[in-house]
């Protein structure tokens, strides 16, 4: 079954709301093997929403709509369904008690308009809003199935839970099932160019490279049609294979995985505990850390040193090391992480320093030159990077780069 979804409200033409209704519904078809081919949006307008009707039946056989259920004049989506259909408009007793009920339990009074909320095409079949005023609906006609949603994503998504996830599940074909990798430490073009053939190669599954918000990370992911979970899991299974076998290194975890929440189960995983001491990365870098639940097993300590003085004053960093060599170095990194190791008696400790701009920087020490110190086993390294983007990216960058750096000791990479 073909599906396209319309959201109704001038507040979305008007970039006021985001049209996460469409995003969330879009999902939900497509773990049921319904296409959606397309969505659309419409403000609150009787002429175009009537003809928004008409354009999407005419390519498919299920529309859901989001929003206009409302009790004012400019709520029109059931009255322009009804147009549509050429069906009258009644009034459904159970709905007006149901409403009336809402209104009493939360100690106001029902206004008039709300009847409106209560009027539907005839022979829709009516859905309780659990969570708000405005009841949704089905009409089922001229082998069309137009489902009526409301506008609040609270309340459209427990609708669809309560009542069309299991209604859609009738014209199901299949599943849509995907696996998604997350990498770290590889450009979306080199990851790309390293599986090209693999991509290029794949109908079912698809395999597809995804932006994604997190700096420094890439995304592949692997989505199969199939009659049931198992079985596209088989379609999926070798083809993830393939692509650990050429970019393994780089995976970090799948679905749900953080890059730091996996940082922190390698180091629960080897009973480890951490230390941080930053500087570029100004608190960001533990602030990652500490955003993964159950943390504090293995996080010890973070401290940001700034300035020279606080470097050698809490990490023990040698005067002699800053003036010989800056803040920016090698060396010093180094010595931060061993000084943060060894003030919070920690097992590993990882450190940053960095020129984030967009002022500080020289032809010998650019803009977004940054060291990543890791101090492990009583041996210290340092990682050079050369990062770019504005202050913000260069500093989020940094981060990424410091959380795999442990990943990769902790996986012996
Ligand atoms: P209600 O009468 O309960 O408000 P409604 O069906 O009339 O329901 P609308 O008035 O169209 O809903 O929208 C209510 C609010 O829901 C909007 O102000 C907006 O915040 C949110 N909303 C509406 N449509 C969407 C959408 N497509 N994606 C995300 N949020 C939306």
């Amino acid at each position: 079954m073909n599906a396209e979804i319309i959201a109704v409200g001038t507040e979305l033409l008007l970039g006021d709301t985001i049209n996460t209704n469409a995003a969330f519904l879009s999902q939900e078809l497509a773990s049921l093997g319904i296409n959606v081919y397309r969505h659309t949006v419409v403000g609150d307008n009787m002429t175009r929403l009537k003809s928004a009707y008409s354009e999407a039946f005419a390519r498919c056989d299920l529309v859901i709509t989001t929003g206009g259920l409302g009790p004012t004049a400019d709520d029109i989506t059931k009255e322009a369904a009804a147009a549509y259909f050429g069906l009258d408009m009644e009034l459904d007793d159970n709905s007006l008690a149901n409403i009336a009920a809402f209104f009493a339990r939360i100690g106001q009074k029902m206004t008039e308009n709300n009847r409106k909320q209560a009027i539907f095409p005839t022979g829709a079949k009516i859905l309780d809003n659990f969570a708000g005023t405005a009841p949704g609906c089905i009409i089922e006609a001229n082998g069309k199935i137009c489902i009526l949603l409301p506008g609040p994503p609270g309340e459209m998504k427990a609708m669809y839970s309560h009542h069309i996830s299991d209604f859609l599940a009738q014209f199901s074909t299949g599943i849509l099932f995907s696996r998604t990798l997350h990498m770290v430490g590889i450009g979306e073009s080199a990851m790309e160019q390293r599986v090209a053939d693999i991509l290029a190669e794949q109908s079912n599954p698809t395999v597809a490279p995804y932006a994604t918000g997190r700096p420094g990370e890439t995304i592949l992911r692997i989505s199969a049609k199939a009659a049931d979970q198992a079985a596209a899991r088989a379609l999926i299974d070798p083809v993830a294979n393939l692509l650990y076998q050429r970019l393994g290194d780089y995976i970090y975890g799948e679905d749900d995985a953080t890059l730091a929440g996996t940082v922190v189960e390698l180091l629960k995983q080897r009973g480890l505990t951490l230390a941080i001491a930053e500087s570029i990365t100004g608190g960001q870098l533990a602030g990652a850390i500490v955003d993964v639940p159950g943390a504090s097993a293995v996080f010890n300590e973070g401290v940001v040193t700034y300035s020279n003085e606080a470097k050698t004053r809490s990490l023990g960093v040698l005067p002699d090391t800053l003036r010989k060599y800056g803040a920016v170095s090698p060396q010093v990194a180094e010595e931060m992480a061993a000084g943060a190791a060894k003030t919070a008696g920690a097992n590993i400790a990882i450190s940053t320093t960095g020129i984030a701009g967009p002022d500080g920087g020289t032809a010998q020490k650019p803009v977004g030159l940054t060291y990543i110190g890791l101090w492990f086993n009583g041996r210290c390294q340092a990682k050079e990077l050369r990062l770019f983007g504005n202050r913000q990216r260069i500093r989020q960058r940094a981060v990424s780069h410091a959380l795999d750096m442990i990943r990769k000791e902790l996986s012996n990479i």
